[in-house]
């Protein structure tokens, strides 16, 4: 992908144009990660890359974004740009093309700051992103206040990179996230979402959930985490603590490819325990948990605008997170009946996290379900596109083109004329043309 990346770079600088990895992968690279994916920023502007690069796709022209597909993989090249505006406290009102010192300073962070010319082998850092890179420190680029007030996500962004790098923040940028963390409350739920689904994909979330606790952020925008702390459980099974401590120690047992809804039903499996508390005989019991927990997690999600289809099977998820017991107990039919559901391997993961989560932790009944399915599982096929991809590369309007569109990819992909994402995004800007879309 590094290699792709960089044959982008020269065809733009053999144009006559500069270009240069940015943000992120620069950080990565630095720290000697693997960078997830590669952004590329030029003084060529939208329409000149749209020329020099064959397959590219305008997902944010009016931003000077391209995406540019080559080899299988997609990256995001933009035009050197500053951001004006920002009345809303979300997005630039418009932005300017400027220069690469400019789009340096519009960044958020000095350690997101910075360009790597692959050509030169040269870091180029107008925002002193290094020092802080080599100290492992969080920091604003420019005044603290001022990058809050134009964008307030950046107060969850700075939790999100201080967790994800396992960095620390400089007392500045600290003290002005505390001072104006109720800003959060003015930024649009679909954008902390998507920094909460980041967070979520860290294995240290737990850390950033602890801070955003601590930082009086949690109650802002997930009080409904925020109520397991302090829970007790009964000491028989739980001995690793409150409701709060069995929930991130459950969530950090997930593997780093666990699919969101997993990640998303285990946040949320207990969060019916505060309400349906009950000490009764010879302990705590927690009645009719399942039904609660699904309904506060459908209330929250619903709030934080996932889509629905998503909210549909967290929330199945976490009503049958006590089925464990009920299956063993049914006809091979009925189990058959079971794991035929298209969830179920999701719900076997929310199933053994749940016990990971608990000590003492009995895997006696889980292996049994677990080797019972793997000898009948009918696995249903993986879709290549999404509705939610149509409106996000293509800005498709949701209607019934995007059914017509998901349905003729399939078609494509169950006749193994495509096979990947990338052609699949290929060969549906062929078909938007084809139908005058
Ligand atoms: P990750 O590896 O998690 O994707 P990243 O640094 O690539 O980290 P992105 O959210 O993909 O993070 O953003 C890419 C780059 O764009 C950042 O490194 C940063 O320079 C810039 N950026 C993104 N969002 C903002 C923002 N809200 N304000 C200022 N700069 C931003
Ligand atoms: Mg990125």
């Amino acid at each position: 992908m590094e290699k792709t990346a960089i044959t982008i770079i020269n065809t733009l600088k053999n144009k006559g144009y500069e270009a240069y990895f940015a943000g992120g992968c620069v950080r990565d690279m630095l720290l000697g990660v693997e960078p997830k994916d590669y952004d590329i920023v030029t003084s060529a502007k939208p329409e000149d890359i749209e020329d020099i690069l064959e397959h590219t796709i305008p997902i944010g022209k009016q931003f000077g974004v391209i995406l540019a597909l080559r080899n299988g993989h997609h990256f995001e090249v933009a035009t050197f740009r500053s951001d004006s505006g920002y009345s809303d406290g979300r997005r630039p009102d418009y932005v300017t093309f400027t220069s690469a010192k400019e789009d340096a300073i519009r960044r958020d962070f000095t350690v997101n700051g910075m360009f790597f010319d692959p050509i030169a082998n040269k870091v180029i850092d107008y925002v002193e992103g290094k020092n802080d890179l080599n100290e492992k420190v969080i920091r604003f680029i420019g005044d603290p206040k001022k990058r809050i007030k134009e964008d307030h996500l950046r107060i969850i962004r700075a939790i999100r990179f201080k967790t994800q790098l396992k960095f620390q923040y400089e007392p500045r940028t600290y003290q002005t996230i505390k001072k104006y963390k109720k800003l959060i409350l003015d930024i649009s739920k679909e954008r902390i979402r998507d920094e909460l689904i980041k967070i979520m994909q860290l294995p240290n979330l737990d850390e950033a959930f602890t801070d955003l606790e601590d930082l009086r952020i949690l109650d802002l925008i997930l009080p409904e985490i925020l109520n397991l702390k302090g829970v007790a459980q009964p000491l028989k099974y739980h001995q690793e603590g409150d409701v709060w401590n069995h929930t991130f120690k459950a969530l950090k047992s997930l593997s780093l490819n666990t699919p969101n809804e997993v990640k998303w039903a285990v946040l949320f499996h207990d969060s019916g325990k505060p309400d349906t508390f009950i000490v009764k005989q010879d302990r705590i019991h927690f009645d009719g948990h399942c039904q609660r927990s699904a309904e506060i997690a459908y209330n929250a999600l619903l709030r934080l605008k996932f889509p629905k289809e998503f909210i549909s099977n967290v929330v199945w998820l976490i009503k049958h997170h006590m089925m464990m017991k009920p299956l063993l107990e049914m006809t091979q039919r009925r189990q058959n009946h079971w794991y035929s559901h298209p969830q179920f391997s999701n719900l076997l993961q929310v199933f053994k996290a749940d016990i990971t989560g608990s000590d003492p932790s009995d895997f006696t009944l889980y292996n049994k379900i677990y080797a019972d399915f793997v000898n009948n599982k009918i696995t249903p096929t993986q879709k290549l596109l999404t509705g939610k991809d149509l409106i996000k590369y293509f800005g498709i309007n949701p209607g019934p083109i995007i059914g017509k569109i998901l349905k003729e990819v399939e078609h494509q992909h169950l006749e193994e004329n495509i096979h990947t994402r990338e052609e699949a995004l290929i060969y549906t800007k062929t078909l938007i043309k084809k139908w005058n879309i």
